[in-house]
């Protein structure tokens, strides 16, 4: 294994150092089996006995997680949905949270749906905002706060360190959407959050072929038991070879996300100052709101996800989209290639976008090559 104390781009690099003790393999094998043989004494020795409930292609890429999170456990799940849903079904019907008004659309559409007919009493508000996060905290009646930063696609920013203060004096715990921040630039367990959810789908797979996702606790407590209950119980268990894809893509973490973020700064102040850009949201640029607590919580750069709102409203929007030609018209983020969408045609009626947005994912292409095409795409679609 790596040495503890490696730095965290070399835990990732090298996916903690481990070697197959039988081959001398640097790669992992995958385990496809569904089962395990039980010993003759009825027990089993290997500590597994069925896939749902654990698979060892998962125990690599829990173990790096949870090094570069500071956490004390990681479960991997089917997807980011997934992941999150667990920790909601972890409560009680009747329970209280408190969760970011800007967050994934679709996370925000089950929560006032789904979850609200189970039975949780969900309360939204803007987490930037600290006195409405007070004012909406029951103590001793709120079991959660729930937050994304920075949150798509507003690419809001919360304060990590003071929305856990307010978390534990009311007896709550903070869980956050880390997804776009990585754990190479924010680490909220540090900051004092209990639980980091990630869309492995995005960065940490980091190649647009993995859907993934994953939680790293604080603590192994017995939420954190209830939570990988809801994993075995519920099914929502990732495949050995998505598992294995998601190792893989792990390793070059640090030098996916660093060189995104530089390109996304550059385009960020290119963009901003372009005529048929209204407006530019990005945490990096230093007039942006949330800038400052981004510098404090946020290392290394400021992600690699931006927002433009363009000269023309909703037909200047979506015809710059269509003109693009290195960009690809595409969902998601955190890919090598860079994506661009108009975000109100995807999130319906309940969403806080404006209809004049695009959003978009930083890849990995020469920084030079995707503002030319987007500054040509806007300047043929706003003549
Ligand atoms: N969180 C964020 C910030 C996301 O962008 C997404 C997906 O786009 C999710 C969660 C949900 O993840 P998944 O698509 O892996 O279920």
């Amino acid at each position: 294994m790596t040495e503890k104390k490696s730095s965290p781009a070399t835990i990732a690099a090298q996916a903690l150092g481990w070697i197959d003790p039988i081959t001398r393999a640097v790669v992992p094998p995958i385990h496809p089996s569904t089962t395990y043989l039980r010993d003759e004494d009825n027990g089993y020795s290997s500590g597994r006995m069925y896939a749902r409930a654990d698979n060892p292609g998962y125990d690599q890429a829990e173990a790096v997680l949870v090094a570069l999170e500071g956490g004390a456990a990681a479960a991997l799940f089917a997807s980011g949905s997934a992941a999150s849903s667990a920790v909601f079904l972890a409560l009680d019907p009747g329970d209280h949270v408190v969760v970011s008004r800007v967050m994934y659309w679709s996370l925000r559409n089950w929560l006032l749906t789904f979850a609200t007919r189970w039975g949780l009493r969900v309360e939204l508000v803007e987490p930037s905002d600290l006195e409405a996060v007070r004012a909406a905290v029951q103590p001793g009646v709120t079991r959660l706060i729930w937050v994304e930063t920075p949150a798509n696609p507003l690419w809001t920013v919360a304060d990590i360190a003071a929305l856990a203060g307010i978390a534990r004096a009311a007896g709550a715990r903070l869980a956050v959407d880390s997804t776009v921040a990585t754990p190479v630039l924010t680490r909220p367990l540090a900051l004092g959050a209990d639980l980091v959810m990630h869309s492995a789908t995005k960065y940490l797979n980091g190649h647009s072929d993995v859907v993934a996702g994953a939680l790293i606790t604080a603590r192994e407590d017995e939420f954190w038991q209830r939570i990988k209950a809801n994993r075995v119980q519920m099914g929502g268990i990732l495949g050995p070879f998505e598992a294995w894809l998601l190792l893989r893509g792990l390793r070059t973490l640090f030098a996916r996300v660093l060189l995104a973020c530089a390109s996304a700064q550059l385009i960020a102040e290119r963009l901003s100052v372009h005529p048929k850009v209204r407006e530019v949201l990005y945490p990096g640029l230093p007039g942006f709101p949330g800038h400052d607590i981004a510098r404090r919580q946020m290392d290394g750069g400021f992600g690699a996800m931006l927002s433009i709102r363009v000269q023309g409203g909703k037909t200047a929007a979506i015809a710059t989209a269509a003109r693009v030609r290195v960009w690809k018209r595409a969902t998601s983020l955190g890919g090598v290639e860079s994506f661009i969408e108009h975000r109100a045609s995807i999130e319906g009626s309940t969403s806080p976008v404006p209809p004049d947005l695009l959003r978009l994912s930083v890849g990995l292409e020469a920084a030079e090559d995707l503002i030319g095409d987007l500054v040509e795409a806007l300047e043929s679609a706003q003549v």
